[in-house]
């Protein structure tokens, strides 16, 4: 052997020897960010409309494996963007309930999936199956989606686009939909899965189809319970609370909650409105029963700051954030309140 096979030989060996020997795993880490946390129709402040991301990975990747997205308000799409993820890489989308505020930028987000990577695969979208509410008005998420380019179709862009490149879909971003229904039950079932991401839903009250969700992964768990309120539309009544998300959420960490401070009912929103969403101290007190660590208030009414909300002028000004903290801290609950903010995040574990 010359020196330098011999160098060559060592080295090789190096390298096997380098390669047997295990390194540590990858720590399993989630994320839970605010995408957005505008209460309601109103557009105030820049702020986007209703929306969670729920990231899952490990540290090498930044808990980027699997991506969800809980509603999808207005502007979701450009607060997406912000913490670097693409329509592209979402895994799928799941509905709380089909009011706008809660999936205005849905179209903005599918339609941009459609333009690119129309080639890829198909994105999940999960949501309750049709629903008749006490009126018999018939709420579907699935003709929502169904029908979510139309606009684009009937403009002639999907046909003009697709001129210029053939691998976008003739049906438009609709097509690039998998819609994936279920039957909201009082009992949690899982609705979708990804390795070891499993995601749960149950009923609960607030609109007819109304679902609240909880994501489960090795390095914790959180429960976005939407617009949830309790069964019993109006006091009296034990809590403003849905103890259907109660149950949904005995044991886990996070819980991202819709929260309505009770100056919106001195300020002149109408008692049908203002009982179908759960007030924040009501929220802290079901988060101590149920032992999470953290409790993320969202879609604030009124926002932080707001002189009024469409037309209900706040009752004596705008509120801060410790208006909303000292709702909070009122029930009991000692852990970590974040009151939203766009882009507001939890990590588990904390780094
Ligand atoms: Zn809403």
């Amino acid at each position: 052997m010359t020196k330098t096979a011999i160098a060559m030989a060592a080295f090789f060996l190096t390298m096997e020897v380098t390669a047997a020997v295990p390194t540590a795993e990858a720590a399993p880490c989630m994320i839970v960010t605010l995408t957005g946390v505008q209460g309601g129709p109103p557009a105030f402040n820049g702020q986007a409309g209703a929306g969670t991301l729920v990231r899952y990975g490990d540290d090498s990747n930044n808990c980027g494996t699997v991506k969800l997205q809980i509603d999808a308000g207005r502007g979701t799409n450009m607060r997406l963007s912000q913490v670097g993820v693409p329509p592209a890489q979402l895994n799928a989308i799941f509905f709380t309930h089909m009011h706008s505020d809660h999936a205005d930028g849905f179209a903005d987000i599918v339609q941009l999936r459609w333009h690119f990577n129309s080639k890829g695969p198909k994105i999940d979208v999960v949501c309750s199956s049709d629903a008749v509410s006490q009126l018999g008005i018939t709420v579907s998420c699935k003709k929502f989606v169904a029908h979510i380019g139309d606009a684009y179709l009937h403009s002639g862009e999907i046909a003009q686009r697709r001129s210029e490149n053939n691998d976008r879909l003739a049906g438009g971003p609709a097509e690039l939909i998998n819609v994936v229904t279920f039957e909201p039950k009082n009992e949690p079932q899982v609705v979708w899965s990804s390795g070891e991401v499993k995601v749960s839903a149950v009923r609960s009250a607030h609109i007819a189809g109304h679902a609240s969700y909880r994501v489960d992964t090795p390095a914790g768990s959180v429960v976005i319970g939407g617009d949830a309120g309790n069964d019993v539309a109006a006091p009296p009544r034990a809590s403003s609370t849905s103890d259907q998300v109660e149950k949904l959420a005995k044991g886990v960490d996070v819980i991202v909650h819709t929260a309505q401070h009770p100056v919106m009912k001195d300020s002149g929103m109408p008692a049908l409105i203002f009982y179908h969403q759960s007030a924040p101290a009501d929220l802290g007190a079901m988060a101590k029963r149920v032992g999470a660590k953290h409790l993320m208030l969202t879609h604030l009414a009124p926002p932080i700051g707001a002189e009024r909300v469409g037309p209900w002028k706040i009752l004596g000004g705008p509120l801060t954030e410790a208006h909303y903290r000292k709702e909070v801290e009122a029930s009991g609950f000692t852990g970590n309140v974040v009151v939203g903010t766009d882009l507001a995040s939890v990590r588990l574990p904390a780094k």
